[in-house]
């Protein structure tokens, strides 16, 4: 599949015409081209790296993220070469359990980032996206109708101009494209001088789940890859007495002996591979939409990885623009891109209040307060309804985003569990678009989005292209205000047939 042609400029034959262009190609900037290029929208991919990052970074894949890459065919895959583990070990030996999640993913996947980034890639590329590696974006300017990017190739050469209805920065926590517009990232420094590496162990916690060990001074996580790299660990260190600048180098003596402090005994570091020193920032931009120009991922928000949360975000944003670029480019009122920020920037709030909670709780130094934390957590992890808030919080399947007052109490819910007579919703995704689920027993309607019926006694379901329910109610037959096409059309707008007959 190829992006269709743009009209060519005669005026200005230099500039390349395309309906967004998306700067940056990480996790957050190939969702979107695909999601873009599967709505058969021309789009382009300005990545500065000439190849995939190649750390390892984000190393768990959250159970929500893992529905949308179902979403889009591209879980299974993933899921074939990782270790998934079922939960994280937390203090004074409390586990959250992610075996309740009220998802077919009860579990977090492991597998590095660059798998996820690769898988991400493909899909991009295989919807037709354009994806132009080794191209850095120096400049931007908006007016009325577009936008302009002007970018350079890497190494030098003369620079290129591209020009879109729309614009996307998701090129991470230095973004250019937040820089070039005048956008400022409120926050701070809140940990210094932590220490990321993948070392392989002779002695590593045994089972598949993720582990914490911390004492007054120092902290250590251990991930197992497991089947993706076996006997390798994802290992994050930190020491209160060891702060040094993010260029100082990592030694082998120091991961080994802040692990061996953290977990209470010697974990036989073998060999270390990968590893970085680095500082984490909790910043977010006040807005994540500045006119035809959008913020998405870590360009939008950064924060400690205490958590796994950044990857995840980023591809969550994502799934939420893409749908509603697609249909304001279709025709519909440009002012539904308003709800990207409507509900985007709560949940990365939260994701910085959450990672930053936890952040702060695996250092606490005190001592009164450490006993605190040591029997709190597992009391309350024990519980199921905190277990099951917590858990769902943290993978993202409890998300909800805002409703009217008037509308049903499931509007702005996932509908991804709700049981269909044929398939599972995220197969059904794959085409992209809305999708009408009937109650069970009614039979097929007359209508221009695709269908499916639910087996169980919950009520019809219209649901949004990124897996969330935009109009529940008793009946799919109901016209009117309160039936399934006035929330429809209140997305798409006038131009819903055009949109729904491209598809
Ligand atoms: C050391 C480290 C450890 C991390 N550990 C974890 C973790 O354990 N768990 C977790 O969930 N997250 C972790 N993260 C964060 C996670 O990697 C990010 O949240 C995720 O990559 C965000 O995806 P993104 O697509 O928004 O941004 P990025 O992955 O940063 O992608 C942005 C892309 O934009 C490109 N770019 C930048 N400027 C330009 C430009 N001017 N022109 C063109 N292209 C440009 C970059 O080359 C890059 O490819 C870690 C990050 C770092 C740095």
């Amino acid at each position: 599949m190829t992006a269709p042609a743009r009209p060519h400029d005669e005026a200005h034959p230099d500039i390349h015409h395309t309906d967004v262009v998306v700067v940056g190609g990480g996790p957050t900037g190939m969702t979107l081209a695909g999601d873009l290029a599967r709505a058969g929208h021309a789009v382009t991919v300005l990545e500065r790296r000439a190849a995939i990052h190649p750390s390892s970074r984000a190393f768990v894949t959250m159970a929500r993220t893992l529905e949308v890459l179902d979403s889009r065919g591209l879980a299974d895959d993933l899921l074939a070469d990782a270790n998934t583990t079922e939960g994280v070990r937390l203090f004074a030996g409390a586990t959250l359990d992610l075996t309740h999640l009220p998802s077919r993913h009860r579990y977090g996947m492991i597998t590095p980032q660059t798998h996820v980034d690769q898988a991400l890639e493909r899909y991009a590329r295989d919807q037709g996206a354009q994806v132009l590696r080794g191209t850095e974006v120096t400049g931007l300017a908006q007016d009325a109708d577009a936008v302009t990017v002007t970018a350079r190739p890497e190494g030098g050469g003369p620079a290129s101009t591209w020009r879109a209805p729309y614009v996307v920065g998701a090129d991470g926590t230095h973004s250019t494209v937040r820089d070039l517009l005048g956008a400022d990232f409120p926050g701070k420094t809140v940990l210094s001088s932590a220490v990321l590496a993948d070392v392989r162990l002779a002695d590593g916690p045994a089972g598949n789940g993720l582990t914490l060990g911390n004492t007054r001074d120092v902290f250590g996580f251990l991930v197992p890859y497991g089947k993706a790299r076996p006997g390798w660990y994802r290992s994050m260190t930190w020491d209160r007495h060891r702060q040094l600048p993010d260029r100082a180098p990592v030694e082998e003596a120091e991961v080994t002996r802040v692990l061996a402090e953290a977990m209470g005994r010697d974990v036989g570091v073998r060999e270390i591979g990968w590893h970085s020193r680095f500082h984490c920032d909790e910043r977010q931009v006040r807005s994540y939409r500045h006119g035809r120009v959008f913020l998405a991922g870590d360009a939008a928000h950064t924060h400690s990885p205490m958590g796994g949360q950044g990857m995840n975000t980023g591809i969550q944003d994502a799934a939420n623009l893409a749908w509603k670029l697609d249909l304001a480019l279709g025709g519909a009122d440009p002012a539904i891109l308003d709800t990207y920020h409507r509900e985007r920037h709560p949940i990365g709030r939260r994701v910085l209040r959450q990672s930053g909670a936890m952040m702060r709780a695996v250092t606490l130094r005190p001592r009164p307060a450490r006993w605190l934390r040591d029997h709190l957590a597992p009391a309350v992890l024990s519980l199921g309804r905190a277990r099951d808030t917590i858990a769902g919080s943290f993978s993202g399947v409890t998300l909800r985003y805002p409703r009217e007052r008037h509308q049903h109490a499931l509007v702005g819910t996932r509908a991804t569990e709700v049981p269909l007579a044929e398939g599972r919703l995220t197969e059904l995704q794959r085409a992209g678009g809305f999708l009408l689920i009937r109650e069970e027993g009614a039979s097929p309607i007359e209508a221009p989005v695709s269908q499916a019926q639910r087996v169980d006694s919950g009520p019809a379901l219209l649901v949004r292209p990124d897996g969330y329910i935009a109009w529940a109610g008793s009946g799919v037959r109901t016209n009117g205000p309160d039936g399934w096409q006035a929330a429809w059309r209140a997305w798409t707008g006038p131009a819903a047939e055009a949109v729904h007959t491209r598809r």
